[in-house]
C-alpha cells in the first residue's frame, strides 16, 4: 500500500532523524536557558530569543517600571508646578496641577509595597516632593484667592 496514513509507508525515513530534528529545533530562552522549539520563543524587548514565561515577567517589571516612573514624575512635577505657581498660576491651573498630582502620589505609592521595593532609596524624596507640591500648591491657591479679593 501506498497510502500516507499507512504506517509502512513512512519507513523510508531514517531512524536518527527525529533526535537530530529535536536538537536543531531546540533553542535555549535567553534568560532562564530552558530549551524549547521555535514556537514556545518569542523575543525580548532587547530582541534575544526568550521562552513565553520569561517574555511574560519582562513584560510585568517593564509594566510595573514604568508606573513606578509615573509616580517619580507626578511627584517632581507636582513640586514645580507649585514652585511655579508662586509667580505665574493661572486660575489657579498650577495649584490643581500641584495638589492632584502630589495627591496622587501620597494616596497611591504607599498602598502598593512593590513600588516601594522598586523605587529605593528615591521613595522618601519623591514622597516629600508630592507632600511639598501638594502644600505648595494649597499655598498659591490661597495667595490667587487673596490677590483676587484685595487686588
Ligand atoms: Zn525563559
Amino acid at each position: 500500500m501506498d497510502s500516507p496514513l499507512d504506517p509502512a509507508a513512512t519507513t523510508h525515513v531514517p531512524s536518527a532523524a527525529p533526535a537530530y530534528r529535536s536538537a536543531i529545533d531546540r533553542v535555549p530562552c535567553g534568560y532562564c536557558g530552558i530549551a524549547a522549539t521555535a514556537h514556545e520563543l518569542t523575543f525580548s524587548e532587547a530582541g534575544e530569543r526568550v521562552c513565553l514565561a520569561c517574555a511574560s515577567r519582562e513584560k510585568i517589571s517593564g509594566t510595573e517600571l514604568r508606573v513606578a516612573n509615573t509616580f517619580i514624575v507626578a511627584a517632581y512635577c507636582a513640586l514645580c508646578a507649585a514652585a511655579l505657581g508662586l509667580v505665574y498660576n493661572p486660575f489657579g491651573l498650577m495649584s490643581f496641577l500641584a495638589i492632584s498630582g502630589g495627591t496622587s502620589v501620597l494616596l497611591g505609592l504607599p498602598r502598593e509595597p512593590k513600588y516601594r521595593a522598586f523605587l529605593g532609596k528615591q521613595y522618601l524624596p519623591v514622597m516629600v516632593s508630592a507632600g511639598l507640591g501638594v502644600l505648595g500648591g494649597a499655598l498659591d491657591a490661597v495667595l490667587l484667592l487673596l490677590q483676587w479679593l484685595f487686588l
